[in-house]
């Protein structure tokens, strides 16, 4: 198989609700590559089952959905771009009702038909739009017909997104790259999974949306895609990255002994409709740790279930929502109750034995209310984005919406200084260089090191942290980075030693962010500091390219 060299008006990596969205808008003005390591449905936004926060309830206001979202980010988001995701979230949901996606709807008492608004945690009203438990998967159906519909859309399945293009890629030296404002993004070195061959994607605008990281930690919600590549791509190109120590823990994930690569989730939504937690012993423990009891925001649940786990010497504690009638349950939760019961557990009948698992990254590469990143010409959305809106801790149901708002902002950013012909110019990059490696014939030592990375991370960098797990992670990791940067340099490349180069960065940055923050605050919780410190008002920005800054996301701007 030959190399090519495939040039676009756009260059979308990633096909989530973020890549998805920006992609079908970007259609309009020029040709759009998606480029997704996706086979079948892997993304985190088709396992979504809650749904898309959003304000539809007449007695429910915007103020409202900021007030919520800034509480549970707990001093650190970015005020503006928490309103600019309540204020445009109605008109967004919109957009993806029009382009043919289904949600629940209800009959109201006159007769009208309304959406069906769920509740979740740290929410004050019902605002949560879905589809069924489907809701993420309704959405990513919905977009790809869309997407089909379009002629000026390539996807390319099975390809995975090695490294970005940059001038570093060009041997330019010296004062050209030395600073993090010079560097300008071309596209990226791609693989095609199924020949081996690294690829020249070329376009004046890329779109990082690779989401999530889950696969960092050995129990996840995630996918088997989200080893946090665009993240550490971006951060090997020298972007700016933040609040990577606020990691969202699930509180309830389905109990099956046994090692699975994703757990499955029981969702929030089993709570909001009244669920209760218990202990091993029957006891309900939530009531006396917050007023809002199974419904208090997620980081103070999965740490009061790690207590009860490490109090009692149990695996998992218990969900309870069988004193609802099973024809409720079935049609409300039709994928919870059917794979519940597949795994032994009628939910109508007996408690669902849970545990927390690693769910959702807050922080990620750095943007502006644009979606720009500091690398120009790279913009980002989704999960792989910090735009400030999550803080230190997310509030139910807003990443899809986060996706959507900020994939439009950065198409609306691009429309007002795009020209068709900017892809004329762009330099030409050098072939993939595989000289000096083999095939790699011992597979058992990556498959160790990538458990070593979770094992790790699962021990010394979860739910509750200290200064001392945090140290003998950082010198575990950094061991394992060294070698597998060795392996990386010596063997062929694949798309699982792409994801281990990838799951070690970020595994890396997650650690030395951990380091930084001495205070415990919204998802980081670390027992040598017990408290918020309301000096600690601000991120920490990682880069490759200089010294870690501490500054409020707020005042960051890219020229
Ligand atoms: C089980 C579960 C339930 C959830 N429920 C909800 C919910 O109810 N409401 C809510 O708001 N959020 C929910 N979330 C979170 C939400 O689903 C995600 O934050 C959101 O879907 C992220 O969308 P995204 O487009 O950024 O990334 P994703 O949907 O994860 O898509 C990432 C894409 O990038 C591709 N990719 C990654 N790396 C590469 C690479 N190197 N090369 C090429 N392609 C690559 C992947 O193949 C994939 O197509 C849930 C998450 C999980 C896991």
């Amino acid at each position: 198989m030959s190399i090519e060299v495939f040039t676009s008006d756009f260059l979308v990596i990633g096909s989530g609700i973020a890549g998805l969205t920006f992609a079908i808008k970007a259609s309009d003005l020029g040709t759009v590559h998606i480029v997704t390591k996706k086979k079948d449905f892997d993304s985190n936004t088709n396992y979504a089952q809650g749904g898309i926060a959003s304000v539809f309830d007449p007695h429910d206001s915007i103020e409202s959905h900021i007030k919520d979202t800034l509480t549970a980010g707990a001093g650190l988001c970015n005020e503006t771009a928490v309103r600019i995701l309540a204020e445009s979230g109605p008109q967004r949901v919109q957009e993806l009702i029009n382009w043919g996606a289904h949600f629940s709807t209800r009959k109201n008492p006159n007769g009208s038909v309304s959406l069906d608004l769920g509740r979740e945690g740290g929410h004050s009203y019902n605002r949560i739009v879905h589809a069924k438990d489907l809701t993420g998967q309704e959405v990513e159906r919905a977009l790809l017909d869309e997407i089909a519909r379009r002629k000026n859309i390539r996807v390319f399945e099975n390809h995975t997104a090695v490294d970005l293009l940059t001038q570093h890629q060009l041997k330019l030296t010296g004062k050209q790259i030395n600073s993090y404002n010079n560097i300008r993004c071309y596209g990226a070195y791609i693989l095609d999974n199924t020949t081996g061959v690294v690829h020249l994607f070329t376009s004046p605008y890329t779109l990082l949306a690779t989401g999530g990281i889950g696969q960092v930690y050995l129990h996840t919600t995630n996918p088997a895609i989200a080893t946090g590549d665009g993240i550490a791509m971006a951060y090997r190109a020298g972007a700016l990255i933040a609040d990577m120590e606020f990691i969202q823990f699930h509180p309830t994930s389905l109990y099956e002994p046994g090692h699975k690569e994703r757990a499955f989730l029981i969702s929030e939504a089993v709570r909001g409709e009244g669920a209760i937690l218990l202990n091993s012993r029957g006891e309900r423990f939530m009531e006396k740790l917050h007023p809002l009891k199974e419904l208090a925001p997620r980081d103070i649940v999965a740490r009061a279930i790690d207590m009860e786990l490490k109090r009692l010497g149990d695996q998992c504690v218990y969900l309870d929502i069988s004193f609802k009638d099973r024809d409720f349950l079935e049609s409300r939760f039709p994928t919870i109750y059917h794979y519940c019961l597949e795994a032994g557990i009628d939910i109508s009948k007996e408690p669902i034995p849970v545990v927390p698992a690693a769910h959702y990254l807050c922080g990620g590469i750095v943007s502006d209310l644009n979606g720009r990143t500091s690398i120009s010409n790279l913009y980002v959305s989704g999960e792989s984005a910090c735009t400030g809106v999550h803080g230190a801790n997310r509030l139910a149901s807003n990443s899809l919406l986060e996706g959507i708002v900020f994939s439009h902002r950065a198409f609306c950013h691009i429309k007002e200084i795009f020209a068709p012909d900017n892809k004329d110019a762009l330099p030409q990059f050098p072939q993939w260089d595989k000289k000096g490696t083999f095939d790699l014939e011992e597979w058992i030592l990556i498959q160790h090191n990538i458990e070593d990375v979770k094992r790790v991370m699962w021990d010394y960098v979860g739910i509750v942290r200290s200064n001392r797990r945090l140290e003998r992670a950082a010198r575990r990791i950094t061991l394992l980075e060294e070698e597998i940067q060795d392996y990386y340099r010596r063997s062929t490349i694949t798309s699982r030693l792409v994801e281990l180069r990838n799951l070690v960065t970020t595994a890396k940055l997650i650690v030395q962010s951990a380091m930084l923050r001495k205070e415990s605050r919204g998802l980081h919780y670390n027992t040598n500091y017990p408290q918020q410190d309301e000096s600690l008002n601000g991120s920490y920005i990682i880069s490759s390219q200089q010294q870690p800054l501490f500054m409020k996301i707020s005042e960051i701007s890219f020229t």
